[in-house]
């Protein structure tokens, strides 16, 4: 039986310094580059976070609000700009370290609809991999049919591609050890989930706060919320830290790592 597919997301909180523009992390880089070629995961599929590379343009220029005043034209094509330079970055980590990974620009081949993926042809993907090739994916400033551009976070589009690839598990690599009771950086008394439920993170969702969990804000909190439909299709989920030596090599492993899996049921 063929392989099914993974989907990793490495995350801007781990692989650039988010409170300095434009600065990527060059030593986790290249570390979890070393990592993934370690693993030597088949039918593997990265998907990169934008980090201090993307958000600060993409505030600057509204690009989320859509397109309303032409000045954000050049606001678009410098967000977009700015993403290709961190994802070079990666690229030629991961190639240094041997793995056969190819760049592909999600604004040339997906449109979305107020912000939700609409339009995305996962054809070239599939034979990339099946050729052997590792896809590089990444959050972008993508056309929308209604809001004329947005942005496209590299969480729904790890959630969507796990979906429409069949993959089996998605690795979300960030900069804590995985989904806590309150953020781990604000609550020293958070604690570790390590395992939750798609039902579970529903209840969470719709507000009836039945989840140990009482505070997940910013960036986390969008990655649940993206994640539920690709657990609930099926696909398993591990939430774990990047920032750690051999995590990620640990995950794509199946080997055990401290991180919150999340499953259907
Ligand atoms: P990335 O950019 O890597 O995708 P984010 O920075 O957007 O990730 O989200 C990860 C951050 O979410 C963590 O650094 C953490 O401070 C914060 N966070 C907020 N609430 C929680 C929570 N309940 N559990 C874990 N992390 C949380």
């Amino acid at each position: 039986m063929k392989t099914k597919p993974t989907v990793l997301k490495l995350g801007g909180s781990a692989i650039t310094y988010k409170a300095h523009p434009q600065r990527a992390n060059m030593r986790i880089i290249d570390r979890l580059a070393k990592e993934i070629e370690d693993a030597k995961t088949s039918r593997l599929i990265i998907v990169h976070g934008g980090g201090s590379f993307g958000h600060p343009l993409a505030k600057k220029y509204a690009i989320n609000e859509g397109f309303h005043n032409p000045a954000q034209r050049l606001g678009f094509a410098e967000t977009h700009e700015a993403m290709t330079v961190l994802n070079n970055l990666i690229m030629k980590a991961l190639i240094r370290h041997n793995i056969p990974a190819v760049a592909v620009s999600p604004s040339s081949f997906i449109l979305t609809k107020q912000g939700r993926i609409q339009e995305l042809d996962t054809n070239i993907i599939t034979r990339m991999q099946e050729t052997g090739f590792v896809p590089v994916l990444y959050g972008d400033t993508v056309l929308d049919l209604e809001k004329g551009f947005a942005i496209l976070s590299g969480d729904q589009l790890t959630a969507r591609l796990a979906i429409e690839l069949g993959a089996e598990r998605i690795i979300i690599g960030v900069d804590v050890d995985g989904l806590y009771t309150a953020d781990p950086k604000e609550d020293s008394s958070a604690k570790r989930l390590q395992r939750v439920t798609a039902r579970e993170l529903e209840k969470f969702h719709y507000g009836t706060k039945t989840l140990k969990v009482t505070d997940v804000t910013g960036g986390m909190h969008g990655k649940i919320i993206e994640l539920i439909p690709a657990i609930e299709h099926g696909v398993r989920a591990v939430i774990v830290n990047a920032k750690k030596h051999d995590t990620i090599r640990k995950a794509l492993c199946n080997e055990r790592v401290a991180g919150t899996l999340i499953e259907k049921e």
